[in-house]
């Protein structure tokens, strides 16, 4: 479980994050959800420890992670920018975390290999990332995060360099893969249609507040303002 509690970030004069509080629970989906410079970005770098909290505070399982380096943190992040290794095999993509926290080289192999097949990506473990599709290494960006167990997958628009057919696509899939891993993942997405498809959750930002939390339905059935209303019966 996370927890955040009136969690603010001030860049100078300009407020990115005002007094966010929400139990994250484990295993849930919950996509952050607002338009451009709402502060979904802002948020998740301050989980992942990018991005220092000006106030408030952040668990993880009940410790006050707050002061933590990224480093130090177990979570995630899977960005918009697909960010592989470009001279790493696609397996040494994969095991380059597990690398990092001193998994031996038999084990790194099996887990990379067993990630690779959870995204559909089973026998590409020889491949040179440059060869690969957008979709292609949006999964295997997937499966690097994924590999080495972390506490919360944090997912920045992930999919929002792909095109529309494609994207639709990888909802579905995100999906699938989040309900095959049973891990807890943040997905940031100023996409509407994104977030009812993938989310356990929605949290509704705007202004660097976090308006409302609750399942697609409540959200869409009862929006708690007319911001939340208007953001959603926009359809573009
Ligand atoms: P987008 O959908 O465009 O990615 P976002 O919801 O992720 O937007 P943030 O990137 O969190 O929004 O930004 C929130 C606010 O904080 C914006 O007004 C932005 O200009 C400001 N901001 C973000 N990062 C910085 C920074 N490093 N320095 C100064 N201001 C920043
Ligand atoms: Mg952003």
């Amino acid at each position: 479980e996370i927890t955040l509690s009136e969690l603010e970030k001030q860049y100078g004069d300009t407020t990115a994050v005002e007094d966010v509080s929400v139990d994250i629970r484990d295993g849930e989906l919950l996509c952050l959800l607002g338009p451009s410079g709402s502060g979904k970005s802002t948020t998740l770098r301050m989980i992942a420890g990018l991005e220092e909290p000006t106030s408030g505070e952040i668990t993880i399982n009940g410790e006050d992670v707050t002061d933590q380096s990224a480093y130090e943190r177990n979570t995630s992040t899977v960005f918009q920018d697909w960010a592989l290794f470009p001279h790493k095999s696609v397996l040494e993509n994969v095991a380059f975390g597990l690398k990092m926290r001193d998994v031996p080289k038999e084990q790194r192999r099996e887990r990379a290999e067993a990630m690779l097949e959870r995204v559909q990506m089973g026998g590409y473990g020889d491949e040179d990332p440059t060869n690969l599709s957008g979709g292609q290494k949006q999964r295997v960006a997937l499966a690097r995060s994924l590999a080495v167990n972390p506490d919360v997958l944090l997912l920045d628009e992930p999919l929002s360099n792909l095109d529309k057919r494609l994207r639709e696509d990888m909802q579905i899939e995100l999906r699938e893969i989040h309900e095959d891993v049973e891990e807890t993942f943040v997905h940031v997405t100023h996409d509407q249609d994104e977030a009812f498809t993938l989310a356990d959750r929605i949290g509704i930002m705007n202004e660097g507040e976090l308006i409302q939390v609750g399942e697609p339905t409540e959200v869409y059935e009862n929006p708690a303002n007319r911001f939340i209303e208007g953001f959603l019966g926009d359809t573009n």
